[in-house]
């Protein structure tokens, strides 16, 4: 069979498993005689016959050599000719995909025992994308089911999360201890159990077994880091149970999750595990409660944002340093970016001293303050004479702006492509204006006279008992007033402070929960 030596080439692809080997045979007689007969009929030049093999089990397409082969010499004018999309590709999504790019690319597909699957310019369905859609869903239900296999495997004790803590490895999804690795961990709850610090254990661990060689397939040397230790010691599984859901991840109210059932070899007694754990819990507070913590009276405490990442910035202090005098805002995520999902450290390095800090922030309140009580007692200025925008017209015209973009794709005016762009266009102007339409309203209602009236009375009198607020509702003032309180790379404290419109409409009306100021006067007094 020898391709015609005319402008376009068609290719038979045919697919034959020899998983079914009664089947072989006819399989592959049947489906190229048919194919070959459907390109006469349709006036298709000779076809080349690829005959893809199969044998049981190679579903994957990195496989498929003939079908790779065709994606890859198939150009626009060619003509595909398969029995049906399955055959194309027992991979759906793939199949749809790969059709789709030879359509794009201006090759004929054509599925001779499913016609309806022929391209048809500017038909109102597309049966393709259909396909794609239920096979996508397939998908999503066969992972379903997996996840349920897992869950049914762990309730019989497998181990199947993957990498096994330190000391045992997973022979036939068990668990079995590693002797010389066990020793290790027993020591490690040991030195716990007695109170010596996590930081401790991680220097002579060390020092004592710098070259842990842990995994099965892929080696890799164990960090000794104050996290992995203290993962070694919170895990429970070193008491010999397992979770037969995984920890925390699965809803408990699903049956047969949550359990915990004995199911391998136990290196640490349950006892000893509880004792550990209540040491670690008591430790971690150092006996501390909130009111009494170190850095309980800082300013910035919970308030500050690192300027490089955006996430809180700790108050860490200083335990050198007697009564909490020394101490430092740091990047949570500098610190510890273990606990981050990206798990890289922040670029900001900055150790800012907290009073430092605190005082700058503080002066920057007290003069922000001044200003707005000035603002709210001056006389505002006719901000009513503008014009209440027609928000209905407005909106109206938005849905008739789609509207039309839909009449002109079905005519088959404008692409799919350009209509897609321009109502992602029309989506966005029709968000935007309804926050305008919301942040009118929330004006008209709550940044009334009245409401500035009261704003500038409560901020009058905070601005007078600021030296005797708490530390808890000086740091409730100041995220009042500001939208973001940035520290950035340099050392600076930046504070970008909400319009004045904002805290009157919401320090006038009945948002705030500070402490009364009766209260915060008589308390004082
Ligand atoms: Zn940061």
């Amino acid at each position: 069979m020898r391709a015609s030596a005319g402008s376009h080439r068609t290719f038979l692809y045919v697919r034959v498993s020899t998983y079914d080997q009664a089947e072989y045979g006819t399989s592959l007689d049947g489906q190229r005689d048919l194919g070959i007969k459907f390109c006469a009929e349709q006036g298709y030049a000779d076809p080349q016959v690829r005959v893809e093999v199969e044998s049981a089990g190679e579903e994957k397409i990195e496989r498929r050599k003939e079908l790779r082969r065709i994606l890859s010499e198939i150009r626009s004018g060619d003509v595909l000719v398969c029995r049906d999309l399955s055959r194309w590709s027992r991979d759906q999504v793939f199949a749809v995909h790969s059709v789709r790019q030879m359509r794009a690319k201006g090759v004929t597909v054509r599925f001779y025992t499913q016609p309806f699957l022929d391209h048809v310019p500017g038909a109102p369905i597309d049966l393709l994308g259909i396909i794609a859609w239920t096979a996508e869903n397939e998908r999503n239900a066969t992972r379903e089911r997996t996840m349920g296999n897992r869950r049914r495997l762990r309730a019989n004790g497998a181990f199947v999360e993957g990498l096994p803590p330190l000391g045992y490895m997973v022979e036939d999804r068990r668990l079995m201890v590693v002797p010389e690795h066990a020793l290790i961990v027993g020591r490690i709850y040991t030195d716990s159990a007695n109170g010596v610090s996590v930081r401790k254990i991680v220097d002579w661990l060390r020092i004592e077994y710098p070259r842990v060689v842990v995994g099965q397939t892929k080696k890799h040397v164990m960090q000794w880091t104050t996290n992995n230790v203290l993962k070694i010691l919170r895990n429970r599984l070193y008491t010999g149970y397992m979770e037969t859901a995984a920890n925390g991840r699965k809803r408990t109210t699903e049956p047969g999750s949550g359990k915990w059932i004995q199911t391998h070899e136990a290196i640490i007694q349950p006892a000893l595990f509880e004792q550990v754990a209540q040491g670690l819990s008591a430790r971690k507070r150092s006996g501390r409660t909130v009111e009494n913590s170190l850095t309980h009276g800082w300013l910035l405490k919970r308030v500050a944002k690192c300027a490089e990442c955006g996430y809180t910035v700790r108050a860490s202090a200083d335990r050198r340093v007697r009564g909490g005098e020394g101490g430092y805002y740091l990047c949570a995520k500098r610190c510890d970016p273990t606990k981050y999902k990206d798990r890289t450290p922040c670029t900001n390095k900055i150790a800012a001293p907290w009073r430092e800090a605190d005082a700058v922030v503080e002066a920057q309140v007290l003069a922000h303050l001044d200003g707005l009580v000035h603002e709210l007692s001056v006389e505002r200025p006719a901000a009513r004479a503008e014009p209440v925008p027609d928000f209905k017209r407005l909106a109206a015209e938005l849905v008739e702006a789609r509207t039309n973009a839909v009449r002109l794709v079905v005519k088959g005016i404008i692409s799919e492509q350009d209509a897609a762009k321009q109502l992602t266009e029309l989506k966005r102007d029709e968000e935007a204006l309804e926050a305008r339409r919301v942040e009118y309203e929330r004006r008209q209602t709550h940044d009334t006279e009245e409401a500035r009236r009261a704003a500038f009375a409560k901020l009058t009198e905070y601005r007078g008992v600021w030296a005797r607020l708490s530390a808890a509702d000086r740091r409730e003032l100041l995220s009042e007033l500001a939208e973001t309180v940035l520290l950035t790379a340099s050392g600076d404290i930046v504070i970008e402070w909400r319009p004045v419109t904002d805290v009157a409409a919401s320090m006038g009306g009945l948002e705030v929960e500070l402490t009364p100021l009766a209260t915060v006067l008589s308390d004082a007094a």
